[in-house]
């Protein structure tokens, strides 16, 4: 039997009502799984995603994933002890010894060609040696002893004892690491002498902080270095770490020993200095796996840095 006109039209209205329907479903699950979406990766950016073992968030609320790096790693970086107690066992502190007079700017002198540095402390130094000019138009500073090679350093030792002096034995010295200079003053030729901080000198040991250096041996701190006498060394470590020690009076030994309060997992160590901020923490070494590898927690998505402390754990800096 043909469909009678009113059964064809009350067939079409359903055919349409029905496609309508079918539309308004496929609008509303698309705005559901948008908005969907949308709460998934609120979560994500809150760090509350518990299925990832990797990820675990402490007080910074960034979000943090798991690395391996080789145990040896423990002795590079520019944060590395190196004292009669803690031998120097890497090669380049991680970085490259670079040729001096071929990177240095016009602001310094060095004592002789083929001197060598690491090469981020060098690029600092040139900063501040820069700065330097620019604040007392000075360029008398001379670097009178960089990196220093294991054998030489004991050639230096075995000098100083000769003459009653005190001097590192070689692997124990801070020169090996490629990250400590000794500063001369070298006015005119044939005048030479070792870095004092009074005159226009003083601002190199007021302001190497900014440039990531530290004078190291404080004789006020001799208990903890080992070393007095020693105005003219300066060492990079980086200018969070720098401001903070500075600030807080501490060697560099003081200083490592405190970071392990601000261990992974419990909270960091904020530090502003210089319009920007930092984030640090320790993570201590633990080669559980057997591999020869170690476990770190970096942040994801950030600027960091990472250096051992050549005793029993590493140190990680976020810049934000
Ligand atoms: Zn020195």
């Amino acid at each position: 039997m043909m469909p009678s006109d009113s059964s064809r039209r009350r067939k079409l209205k359903q055919d349409r009502s029905m496609l309508i329907g079918a539309a308004a479903g496929v609008v509303l699950l698309i705005i559901f799984i948008i908005c969907g979406a949308v709460s998934g990766s609120k979560k994500e950016k809150a760090g509350a995603d518990d299925s990832a073992v990797s990820k675990k968030v402490i007080s910074s609320k960034l979000e943090f994933e798991k690395k391996e790096v080789p145990y040896s790693d423990i002795s590079k970086g520019s944060l590395i002890l190196v004292n009669d107690s803690h031998p120097y066992t890497s090669v380049t502190a991680g970085g490259a010894l670079v040729d001096i007079s071929s990177e240095k700017n016009e602001y310094y002198s060095i004592r002789n060609t083929g001197m060598q540095m690491n090469d981020l402390a060098l690029k600092n130094f040139n900063s501040m040696l820069e700065g330097f000019y620019q604040e007392c138009s000075n360029r008398d500073i001379m670097i009178t002893e960089a990196y220093v090679s294991g054998d030489r350093q004991n050639v230096i030792y075995n000098q100083a004892l000769e003459n009653s002096k005190v001097e590192s034995k070689g692997g124990y010295s801070e020169h090996q690491t490629g990250l400590a200079v000794d500063l001369g003053i070298y006015p005119e030729e044939g005048k030479s002498y070792r870095y004092v901080p009074s005159g226009d000198y003083a601002w190199i040991r007021d302001n190497c902080t900014k440039y990531g250096f530290i004078q190291r041996y404080k004789d006020d701190k001799a208990e903890n270095t080992g070393i007095t006498d020693h105005a003219e060394h300066f060492r990079y470590v980086g200018i969070p770490h720098a401001w903070y020690m500075t600030e807080n009076d501490l060697s560099l030994e003081e200083y490592l020993q405190a970071l392990k309060k601000y261990a992974y997992g419990s909270k960091t160590l904020n530090v502003s200095c210089f319009d920007k901020d930092f984030e640090i923490y320790y993570i201590r070494a633990k080669d559980e796996t057997g591999s020869g590898n170690v476990e770190l927690y970096v942040p994801v998505n950030c600027q960091y840095s990472v250096s051992g402390n050549n005793a029993d754990g590493f140190i990680v800096t976020i810049e934000k």
